[in-house]
Parts: structure tokens; sequence; C-alpha cells
């Protein structure tokens, strides 16, 4: 059978048992649900592993990184559409660690556009490989260190961060629109926890309001193009 339709543990049945793990994992957001259905996870993975593409787990993309769990995925695209009304899409979106470009093909589905900035040139190329062949046209991948952002396309409705930072500096912040919400995993090592950053006006003028949501474990955000 080919390969984009598949078969037993690729195929679209298993896809909506993920789904169905998604909900009662506490996701949802109709929009983040129907993209994930739509989207074949198993096609960004190697063949060997595509009969654990749908499963809660990352898996290796090659490189020392990896795609995000489904839950992950679906936890930061719903935070970030939670800015929006409901059913409603986002306008711009980035990424910073686009990897594979499977959550990238996710957001194509939830933002009128979205740009995805990647270090490494190979997970690039896989990347932009997985889209063109899924007809995804609405995502830019730059081949960039993604650490400060991507200024020249700011501001954005959000941002999603997918390697883990130190910090959440003012100046990636500042990309924000007004009501824009940025989602990250800040901390070292083991020691990581997702933080929500929505972007208020008070008085005409920007302020930054933090939340903490939950422990995560994300590979770390590295400096310099690869
Ligand atoms: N969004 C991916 C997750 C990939 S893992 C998914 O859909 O599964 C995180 C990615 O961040 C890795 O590919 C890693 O190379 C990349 N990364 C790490 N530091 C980075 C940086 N400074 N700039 C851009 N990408 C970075």
């Amino acid at each position: 059978m080919h390969q984009a339709t598949g078969n037993g543990m690729t195929s679209q049945r298993t896809r909506l048992r993920m789904i169905e793990r998604l909900r009662e994992q506490g996701i949802s957001n109709p929009l983040v649900l129907d993209a994930m259905s739509q989207i074949a996870r198993h096609l960004f993975v190697e063949p060997v592993l595509q009969s654990r593409a749908y499963d809660d787990t990352p898996l290796p993309i090659g490189q020392a990184q990896t795609i995000s769990s489904p839950y992950i995925v679906a936890l930061t695209c719903e935070l970030a559409l939670q800015g929006t009304g409901s059913g409603q899409k986002l306008g711009k979106v980035l990424e910073i660690g686009c990897g594979c470009g499977y959550q990238a093909a996710v957001l194509s589905r939830l933002a009128r556009s979205v740009f995805s900035l990647e270090r490494i040139a190979k997970l690039v190329g896989m990347a932009r490989g997985n889209l063109q062949s899924m007809r995804i046209g609405n995502v830019t991948i730059r081949n960039i260190d993604g650490t400060h952002g991507y200024p020249r396309e700011a501001p954005y409705d959000a941002i999603v961060v997918a390697a883990a930072m130190p910090m959440i500096s003012a100046e990636l912040k500042a990309q924000l629109k007004p009501g824009g919400r940025l989602i990250a995993p800040v901390g070292m090592g083991e020691q990581q926890q997702l933080v929500l950053v929505e972007a208020g006006e008070v008085d005409g003028e920007l302020r930054y309001t933090e939340r903490v949501l939950e422990a995560v474990k994300f590979v770390p955000l590295l400096s310099g193009v690869s």
C-alpha cells in the first residue's frame, strides 16, 4: 500500500486513537484535534519508527534531535490559539526549532502563515521535503539560529519555542503583537517548565504576564548554525 495512506499502525484509525488519547489528556480545541487528525505524523519519521509514530512519545529524527510527543505539540498549539476567539485561527506564527517539520505542518492548519527556524541544515532539508510532499504552502523555513527570534517578520500572534531556553529574553517578547502569546520550555537539563507569556496592553504600553504551566523535557536550545 502507498505510504501516504499507510496500513496497520500508520492508518487513519491509529491516528484517531491518538486523537482520543489527546482528548483524555485534556486537549479540547477542535481546530487542534482536527489538524492533528489530518497530518500524517508517521511520514515525519524514518520508516523503522513509523509503527510508533502515534504513540505518546518523542522519537529520534537524526542529528541527536527529536520529534516532540503528540501531547506536547497539541498542548503548545492549543495554548497558542487561546488568544483568539473560539474557532478562530491565528495570523502569523513563529516556531523556533522546526526539526522535521511536524509541528510546523500542524500550525499551517491553525494559522495564516508560519515562519519556522531551525539551526541544523540537514533538518531544514528534511522539513522542507516533508512539507512540500504534503503541498503545504504557508510555512517558510529558515536555516538560522532562532535564539533571537525572527524580527524581520515580527510581530507575531504566537511564538512557539520547541527547544529549552535558559530564560525568555525581552527581545523575544518584543516580537509579540498585543494579545499575542509565547510558549517556551524554560530551564536546563531535567529542570524545565513550560512557560506561557501573554502580551497585554495597558494605557498604550505593552505588559507581559508570565505563567509557569508544567514540567516538561525538551532538547536544549543551542547557538549557531550547523
Ligand atoms: N518542532 C519540532 C521539534 C523539534 S526538536 C517537532 O515538530 O517535533 C527542537 C529543534 O530545535 C531541534 O531540531 C533543534 O535542532 C532545534 N534548535 C535548537 N536550538 C535552536 C536554535 N537556537 N535555533 C533554531 N533551532 C534550534
